[in-house]
């Protein structure tokens, strides 16, 4: 463990502005002076105490709740102490301050500070705690983050599952029985001579085959959980008045959208985010994406074209009022070169026919088209279910919410490892003459690549990356 994570912590936990109520919460071993300090009395563990927190000079900065947590029985797994204000910025910053200046106070009982060290919390700090202190691993505290920051109800509830452990708990029932057939392979290392006939008769065919069905139903779970946590990138292309804001409108407004935009970047210039079904949709206008004189904007645009290489599909808008119209067939020729040249082939093109109002005629008369094509009209809505069930398709949404936890890519790649190394070992297994030490140093390749998921061996740089997208505070 790194000197940091000794330290005792304290931070705002409420978020900031207004509120009726905001917390300050102090995490570290041994909070008995800072709380006499502060509290001016001991207090009860888990008891709600109504009091008036105090300055150095014993004056009130605030009056109310104070809660105190005795280690280990706290998030954090150290003692914990709650104060909870009242939530203006300045009263819960005096707070903050007077925690500090409590801390590093002399206790007048022992001579030393009432709580050496004691500093403003990190991001993530309270909840990476609770994680070298095994309260929770670490798929867990990262569905803590994705529970705050979930944009959709469902992102929302599968969060809360794999905050409860249901996804900690699927990768610990494959770990279990993955040990269980290495102890198989290592305990014929030991045994050459009858090695084949033991793993047959202990039917680790059987065993591994077993392994890999299930880890194929945690992995098609958990990339539907991460879809719901991540979405998918959707460009938006079409001549200006073919009905890209009004269709994106009508995406929306269809269910009661929470939208939420992608924090930082430039790409919050261009994108914005609705949803179908939960599953959120980060949709890039091309609108900004014109030839331009102006060098700033050129970069810009470059850098926009590359965020668009990374997208799952792409709507082609047309507006089939003007679709004969030689001048506006040169226009969707252009945008079409446009694409090919700076986007990869694999990207989906779906070309969605709109104002289908006007043209009532056109989708019997549209035909067989190479591409997947949706005639519509984004003023009557009218074809939006056709569109809406295409993107899930090209997204790969299966299953509805229920059942499902929140899952990342870090996770699904960590599966996927599993996966490549549960293969080689079934090679392995089925060779002639299978190299036995080959296949036992698979399978503890694949019970790292899982441990990975719920942090059993992490490197600090993973923790660094995970813990630092957190609020302070949390
Ligand atoms: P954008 O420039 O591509 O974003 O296009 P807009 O969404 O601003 O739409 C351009 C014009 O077309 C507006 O006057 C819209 O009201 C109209 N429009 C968009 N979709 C439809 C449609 O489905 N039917 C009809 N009749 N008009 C539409």
């Amino acid at each position: 463990m790194l000197a940091r994570h000794q330290d005792p912590i304290v931070a705002i936990a409420t978020a900031p502005g207004r509120g009726a109520v905001g917390i300050v919460r102090v995490s570290g071993r041994g909070l008995d002076a800072l709380v006499q300090a502060v509290c001016g009395r001991t207090l009860k563990p888990r008891e709600a105490t109504y009091l008036p927190f105090r300055d150095a000079q014993g004056q009130a900065i605030d009056q109310g709740l104070a809660l105190y947590f005795p280690g280990p029985h706290s998030y954090t797994g150290e003692d914990v102490l709650e104060l909870q204000a009242h939530g203006g910025p300045v009263v819960l910053q005096l707070l903050l301050a007077r925690c500090l200046e409590a801390g590093a106070a002399t206790d007048p009982a022992t001579g030393q500070p009432n709580l050496r060290g004691l500093r403003v919390a990190q991001p993530g700090e309270f909840t990476e705690r609770a994680f070298l202190n095994d309260k929770i691993d670490l798929a867990q505290a990262e569905a803590i983050a994705d529970l705050i920051d979930a944009s959709t109800e469902a992102a929302a509830r599968s969060a809360s599952r794999s905050l409860t452990g249901a996804f900690s708990a699927e990768i610990h029932g494959l770990r279990d029985a993955l040990i269980h057939l290495r102890m198989l392979v290592e305990a014929t290392l030991d045994f050459p001579e009858e090695e084949i006939d033991f793993l047959r008769k202990a039917d680790a065919h059987g065993q591994l085959s077993n392994l890999q069905q299930t880890l194929a139903s945690v992995m098609q779970r958990a990339r539907q959980g991460a879809l719901l946590r991540e979405g998918i990138k959707v460009v938006i292309a079409g001549q200006p008045n073919a009905g890209k804001s009004s269709l994106l409108n009508a995406l929306a407004g269809a269910e009661l959208a929470i939208v939420t935009p992608i924090a930082g970047t430039t790409r919050d210039k261009v994108q914005q985010t609705i949803q179908i079904e939960g599953v959120p949709l980060h949709i890039i206008d091309t609108a900004g994406l014109r030839d331009s004189e102006d060098e700033v904007e050129r970069i810009g645009i470059a850098r926009a074209w590359d965020e668009i290489a990374g997208a799952d599909a792409v709507l082609f808008l047309h507006d089939l009022e003007r679709a004969d119209a030689p001048e506006y067939i040169a226009g969707d020729a252009d945008i079409a070169n446009a694409m090919a040249q700076k986007m990869p082939k694999s990207i989906p093109v779906i070309d969605v026919w709109n104002k289908l109002d006007r043209a009532p005629g056109a989708a019997a008369a549209a035909g067989e088209n190479a591409r997947p094509g949706v005639h519509l009209s984004a003023r009557t809505g009218e074809g939006l279910d056709g569109l809406r069930r295409l993107l899930l398709e090209v997204a790969g949404w299966q299953s509805a919410p229920e059942g499902l936890y929140i899952a990342r890519a870090r996770h699904v790649e960590a599966l996927q490892a599993v996966g490549a190394h549960l293969q080689e070992a079934a090679d392995q297994l089925q060779a002639q003459g299978p190299a036995l030490d080959l296949l036992a140093e698979e399978l503890r390749l694949a019970q790292n690549a899982l441990s990975a998921i719920t942090g059993e061996f992490s490197s600090d740089d993973l923790l660094g990356v995970i813990f630092s997208s957190f609020c302070i505070g949390k």
